[in-house]
């Protein structure tokens, strides 16, 4: 059957164009490295951003007190108050309220946006009477984490430099966001200040820290994907806002140095967010679906790596590879179906589809007919439903568990010794110091296989040795609660 033949080549071809062997993951591993050390030593240096966060410490338990945090950046919103008695890993008691963004609201005015989040924590704060507990006769101080790209000012402010994942509200790029919310927050009349502005990896970072203190980065894989680590501040050879290019290079660079010391106090250290969506590397196995995906987006040429990767894209990108076997093959059904409808495949039921075990994958046959419109799709069609839905998912597992080795090579954890001038040092020895990634988002927590797929290149990347002292370690809410910790880190030692 020569229309059966040409599906299995689409299948066959995206196979071969999605490889991901080991040894290319480790060109994707130096890649990450090399851009990192780029994107830290210059402004625009690198597709990596390298944020500069002004945390310079975190979380290590002995904060105290209630504490909020509100959460923007992706799929849901959330409004969330911590409660930290003093102990390490004793957080009293948390409160979370979720609600889903509404669609209209990502496209809409700053205000509107802000006024929905500020009168979304005055709701929160309200019902705060009704229960057992009184309310707090001081001001409430509150974590802000805003997940996209923002030039941070200080710990608490920092400017929007563009919107990702669907957003775009024109008016508020440029603008300092905690002061848009904080604007907002006095519209609803409400005395909070916003204490803290970070991140969503941030967060998740520190709450890490906050359990383990060997948590030295975090990475989030859910609508989009980001992360971020601590860095040493004598690899920190930039300072944002304070390089300019012009000449005196070197006499420049060390005035600049001195000033980023200044800045990097008490631990030496500061978190950088790397804002790795935006990584891009010729090693990355890209197909004509991305490209066409890319085209097709609101930000072209943009956030490469996080559309081969997270929530947003993976359903869509199978859906692309369905629709071009359909044209190969009536056995998918009518044309009419929702096959060319962008994104009409979620994510979440792509993986329902990936993860059906039944015998005749009724669960296939299920989303195919009701999602997109496809009935009576034969059993062996559906089989190749399923193993593209693998081919996606596996790549894109595989490259983020590169993207984390990266990560690791830079600071010297992946057991090679990490990188120094951009040069690599390994001939240097090093024993291997247990480490701890953090890692929050619905593909790595909600995904089995995703899972997986990433832990097990983990291993073949690191070896079996290296990655029995890598833990990768999931910190559910940590991106809002390290709001709230930093939040209350910020107010402590003020
Ligand atoms: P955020 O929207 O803040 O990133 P999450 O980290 O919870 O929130 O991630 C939500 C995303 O994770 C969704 O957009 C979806 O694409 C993906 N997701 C959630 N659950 C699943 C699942 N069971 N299987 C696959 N992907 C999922």
């Amino acid at each position: 059957r020569r229309k059966w033949k040409k599906m299995v080549k689409v299948l066959e071809e995206l196979e071969e164009s999605c490889g991901t062997p080991v040894g290319r993951l480790k060109q994707v591993v130096d890649a990450m490295a090399v851009e990192m050390h780029a994107g830290l030593a210059s402004e625009g240096g690198s597709k990596l951003k390298m944020l500069l966060t002004y945390v310079d410490k975190l979380p290590n338990g002995r904060e105290k007190g209630t504490y909020y945090a509100l959460h923007l950046g992706g799929t849901n919103f959330r409004v969330l108050r911590v409660h930290l008695g003093g102990q390490r890993s004793a957080i009293l008691g948390q409160d979370i309220e979720r609600q889903p963004i509404p669609q209209h609201l990502m496209t809409s005015t700053s205000e509107d946006l802000l006024d929905f989040v500020a009168s979304s924590l005055k709701d929160f704060i309200e019902k705060e009477g009704n229960g057992l507990e009184q309310p707090s006769p001081r001001r409430r101080e509150l974590g802000f984490t805003f997940s996209f790209p923002v030039k941070q000012t200080s710990a608490s402010s920092g400017i929007l430099i563009k919107w990702t994942k669907g957003f775009s509200i024109e008016d508020m790029i440029g603008r300092d966001v905690s002061e848009c919310l904080q604007q907002a927050i006095a519209r609803k009349g409400q005395d909070v200040r916003v204490a803290a502005l970070i991140n969503d990896t941030v967060g998740t970072l520190a709450l890490g820290h906050y359990n383990d203190e060997d948590t030295v980065a975090a990475v989030v894989i859910g609508t989009g994907t980001n992360a971020c680590y601590l860095e040493r501040a004598d690899a920190i050879i930039k300072c944002q806002g304070l390089l300019t290019t012009s000449g005196g290079m070197v006499y420049m660079l060390f005035h600049i140095f001195v000033k980023c010391q200044g800045l990097l106090t008490t631990s030496g250290g500061m978190v950088v967010n790397m804002e790795w969506g935006n990584f891009w590397s010729s090693h990355l196995p890209r197909t004509s679906y991305d490209i066409d995906l890319d085209v097709a987006s609101p930000n072209p040429n943009d956030q490469g790596f996080e559309k081969m990767i997270s929530g947003l894209y993976l359903g869509d990108i199978v859906r692309r590879v369905l629709l071009r076997m359909s044209q190969e093959s009536d056995d998918f059904g009518p044309a009419s179906s929702k096959l060319a409808v962008p994104f009409a495949l979620r994510t979440p039921l792509m993986a329902a589809m990936h993860e059906d075990d039944s015998p005749d994958l009724s669960e296939v046959a299920r989303i195919l007919g009701e999602v997109l419109e496809l009935p009576d799709v034969p059993v062996k069609v559906r089989k190749l439903v399923v193993k593209v839905c693998d081919v996606i998912t596996r790549r894109a597992a595989r490259l983020a568990a590169a993207g984390i080795v990266g990560i690791l090579k830079k600071i010297g954890r992946d057991g090679s010794g990490g990188i120094a001038g951009g040069k690599f040092r390994s001939d240097r020895p090093s024993r291997m110091r247990r480490t701890v990634v953090a890692i929050e988002g619905g593909l790595y927590t909600s995904y089995t296989l995703f899972r997986e797929y990433l832990n097990e290149a983990m291993k073949e990347i690191l070896g079996e040795e290296i990655s029995s002292n890598v833990i990768l370690r999931v910190m559910e809410d940590g991106s809002g609660i390290g709001a709230a910790l930093l939040a209350a880190a910020n107010s402590a030692s003020e």
